[in-house]
């Protein structure tokens, strides 16, 4: 629900049609936003949570330290606005050298395709991201990833998962009364006083 890992296409895959990299990195947007599966790969938004299509690519490794990496679409990262504003040109750990770790202790950024964001960090079930290890506190921190607004975001989504399957389980009682009935284990008047009460919790539930 939180964090899924990610995956990188091939170099390849970005080429133009010439077969090399846009040198615009902007054009890149719809495949790296596939590549993070359209979410901020910092605060777990999806693009439709954010309300549209105004997510932003962000350079993991800052242009303004890794001059080589402006273009190359394994440095971008799909960010939502707050996120990319908050993170700055911020690199705390060694500049300009492409695979110097992107964090030391607990310094630094979490490279969501290098690592699995789960082993770093959990969302409690008010929707906060907890540290675990690496650098998630001192992205807690820098880039605000606990600011209210993403906080209700996360929690929202567990209700609504919760609420998911509740609804299943709701359906899975239906058809149950259903069989009973089938089997003589119930009459047809149990079995619709019954449906009256599970309707009513259905909607309960979905009107929340
Ligand atoms: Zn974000």
């Amino acid at each position: 629900m939180y964090f899924p890992d990610l995956t990188r296409r091939d170099e390849v895959d970005y080429h133009n049609n010439r077969e090399v990299f846009y040198a615009d990195y902007k054009k890149n947007h719809k495949k790296v936003a596939e590549d993070c599966k359209h979410r901020c790969v910092y605060c777990d938004i999806t693009s439709e949570e954010y309300g549209g299509d105004d997510m932003q690519l962000d350079h993991f490794r800052p242009q303004e330290h890794f001059d080589n990496l402006k273009a190359h679409p394994h440095n971008l990262y799909l960010s939502c606005p707050k996120c990319n504003v908050l993170k700055t040109s911020d690199w705390p750990c060694q500049k300009n050298k492409d695979d110097a770790p992107s964090f030391v202790g607990g310094i630094g950024y979490l490279d969501r395709f290098e690592r699995k964001a789960k082993e770093f960090l959990e969302v409690d079930v008010n929707g906060n991201i907890i540290h675990r290890a690496g650098p998630v506190n001192y992205m807690i921190k820098k880039m605000l990833l606990n600011r209210p607004s993403r906080v209700n975001v996360r929690r929202k989504r567990a209700i609504e998962d919760k609420k998911t399957k509740i609804i299943k389980g709701i359906a899975r009682l239906a058809d149950k009364l259903t069989q009973d009935e089938e089997q003589g284990k119930i009459t047809r008047e149990q079995r619709l006083e019954r449906m009256k009460v599970i309707r009513r919790l259905s909607h309960m539930v979905k009107s929340v």
